[in-house]
Parts: C-alpha cells; structure tokens; sequence
C-alpha cells in the first residue's frame, strides 16, 4: 500500500509537469495528476490515520481515493472530449461517503464498508473502461486502458465477492495472500493505467504535431511540402493502374490589389473563403494545397483532362460566386498525365505556363495546357 501511495504522488507529478510542456489542445492531464494525487493523499490517510480516529484514518481516506478515482474518470471525459456530469457523481461519491461514515461511527462494521467501497469503485473502473472503449481511436494507449481497468473491475469485484464467501476478509489486519494480491494489484494498476494516459496523451501530441506540420495555418490546407508528397504518391498510383490525373494550378487575380486597398489581414481572409469554397467543389479524393502565396494546387487522380477543365471551370464560378468582401477572380491552369507530361514537375511546368496564358488572355479564366 505504501508503495501504491508512493507511485500515486510520483505519478501525479510525472503527469503535471507533462501538462506543462504539452499543448492547452491536450485536456485532461490535469485532472489525471489531480486524481492521483487524491490517491496518493488518501494512501497516506490510510497509512498513517491508523492511530487517528476512524473518521480521519477511515472515513476521510475513503473519501479522497473515491474522488482520485473520479478525477481520474473526468481526467479520461476531458481528454476524449466527453462532457462531464459533476453533480450525480459527486452526490453518488458523497452518499458512499455518508454510508461508509455509517458503518464506521455509529454502527462500525468493516465488512460493509467494504463491500460499499469496493461495489462502488467496480462500478466506477466498469463505467471509466466503457468510456475509452466507446470513445478512445484504436491505439495501445487505449487497449492499455481497457486492460488496466477492465482488471481494476476485476480486482474490486473479487473483493465484493470475498466479503461474501471468505471470513478472513473480515479483518483490517487481514493478512491472507487474497489480500496481497489486492492490494499488489491495485498498486501495478495504477501504475500502468498512469503509463497509458501518457502514452495516450503523447499518441495525441505526435498527431497534433504532425497536423500542424502539415498544414498552412492561413487556409487550413496543405503546405507545400505535403502538396508535393501526396501528388507524388497519387501520380504513381495512377502511372501504376494505368489511370489519368490531372492538377490544377490557380492564381488569385489582381490580389496584390486586394492587401494594398483592404490590407492584409482582409487578403488573409480572401485567402481562406478561396480556399474553402474551392474545396467544397472537390472529392473526398483529390488533393488541395497552398503552393505559394496566392497559388494553389489541386491534384485530382483518375480524372482526365477534359474533366478537370470543367471542374476547373466550376472552380472559378464558385469564387466569383462568393459573397464576402473584398471580391477576387481566380486563373486557372491544367495539365494532365499522360498527356502533357510524365512527371510531377513536367504537369506543374505545364499547368503554370497555361495559367500565364490565362492571366494574358484577360484573367478570370481557365485554361488547357
Ligand atoms: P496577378 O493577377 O497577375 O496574379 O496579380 P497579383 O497581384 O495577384 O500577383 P502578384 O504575384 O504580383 O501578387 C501576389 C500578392 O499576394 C503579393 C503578396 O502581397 C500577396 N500575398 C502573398 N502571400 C500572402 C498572404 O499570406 N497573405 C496576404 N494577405 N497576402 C499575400
Ligand atoms: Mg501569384
Ligand atoms: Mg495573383
């Protein structure tokens, strides 16, 4: 138990000193490291209360583990962005403690407190694995979870059960291997559930970080780098089916313009509108990203030339079509494989120089390599 106590603190810290270097994006670490440092407090109520009155060696300790097991609980809600209910639970915490207060002061039995405190905490870890099944994306930070809990309902509930069939339970002092595995088992649970919700909240950095990496933050597409990585995986998909694709390249027209008379941050915005109305004409499939300041490219697999102009087309349409302020028309060159080149670079020089000729045929216009 001491050493449960002990890991529960140290824990606790590992996760608040996590906290501070992880992203405000990350939640529940906080009520993570809140839960177990009411474990660790209660642990050491626990310990050291035995010659304290029941009330504070008993009763109190009781109380704190509940409400460690519950931030714990919260800590997973939060972190899985799962609203919390805090009244029913802390009104269900606090009859338990009313219950347990019951059978330690006025009518003291320990094989009721017991089975209050351990049906209770089952019940608990049974509702805490349901949440990360439910909720948690397929990793081994959530089997980790699951197990960790599952046999935490495991561990509890035997207990509630030994309170029915073995009479050696019925003792503080109880000394038999039951209780050794109790509590054994308890202190290598908390552990590894700590282990998991580390694991799980940096599986959550490493795809923020790679999010962030990816994206231009202005449009909310891919940066160029990533642009360039999926066009080339897509066009030797395509070159190994044997399937066309076709990319466009855009230019916002006359945008210059638009910062010098609106200002920058009116441009930013113009920038976004394009990029998500231009979305929303593509498929699930196709690739959009932001190559340079105001030009973008779109990569569509499987679409041949003739297509692609017309999606194009629909492109243009939808950006004049829009009804924010300040205005703004779109250029668009294309090219496809196979017809206007063999490599990615041979379809991006190709498409550029038939946006040039958009832009010199008047702009707000697409045009065919
Ligand atoms: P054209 O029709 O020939 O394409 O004219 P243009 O004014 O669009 O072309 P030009 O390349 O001369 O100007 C592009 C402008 O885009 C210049 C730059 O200030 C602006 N720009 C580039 N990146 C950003 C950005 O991230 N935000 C904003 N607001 N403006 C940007
Ligand atoms: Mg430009
Ligand atoms: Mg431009």
């Amino acid at each position: 138990m001491m050493i449960a106590t002990v890991m529960s603190g140290l824990l606790a810290l590992v996760l608040a000193l996590l906290k501070r270097s992880y992203p405000p994006s990350i939640k529940g670490l906080e009520e993570w490291s809140l839960g177990l440092l009411l474990m660790c407090g209660g642990g050491l109520l626990g310990l050291l209360g035995r010659e304290q009155p029941p009330l504070i060696g008993v009763a109190l300790a009781n109380l704190l583990v509940n409400l460690g097991v519950y931030a714990a609980y919260v800590g997973t809600q939060r972190f899985l962005a799962q609203k919390p209910r805090l009244v029913p639970w802390l009104l269900l915490i606090a009859a338990v403690a009313a219950v347990s207060l019951w059978y330690t002061v006025v009518e003291p039995n320990y094989t009721m407190r017991l089975r209050i405190s351990n049906g209770y905490m089952a019940l608990q870890f049974l509702i805490h694995a349901v949440l990360v099944m439910r909720h948690a994306t397929s990793s081994f930070a959530r089997s980790l979870g699951i197990a960790t809990l599952i046999s935490l309902v495991g561990i509890q509930g035997m207990r509630f059960t030994a309170t029915f069939t073995s009479p050696s339970v019925a003792s503080p002092r109880d000394a038999s291997p039951e209780h050794l595995i109790y509590l054994t088992g308890m202190a290598v649970c908390v552990l590894l559930f700590a282990i998991g919700a580390v694991l799980g909240a940096s599986d959550r950095l490493r795809i923020e970080v790679e999010r962030l990496a990816a994206r231009d933050p202005v449009t909310r597409l891919l940066n160029r780098r990533y642009l360039d990585e999926s066009a080339r995986k897509e066009l030797e998909r395509c070159r190994r089916h044997g399937y066309p694709l076709s990319l466009l390249m855009m230019d916002l027209d006359h945008f210059k313009s638009v910062n010098d008379t609106h200002g920058h941050l009116a441009g930013d915005e113009v920038l976004a509108g394009f990029a998500h109305s231009t979305h929303q004409q593509l498929r699930m499939e196709d690739h959009l990203g932001r190559f340079g300041g105001e030009e973008f490219v779109a990569i569509l697999p499987e679409t041949i030339p003739e297509d692609a102009y017309r999606i194009a087309e629909r492109i243009r349409r939808s950006c004049l079509a829009r009804d924010d302020n300040p205005k703004c028309s779109v250029s668009i060159g294309v090219s496809s494989y196979p017809r206007h080149g063999e490599t990615l670079e041979d379809l991006l020089r190709q498409a550029d120089r038939a946006l040039y000729t958009a832009k010199s045929r008047g702009r707000n216009r697409v045009e065919l390599a």
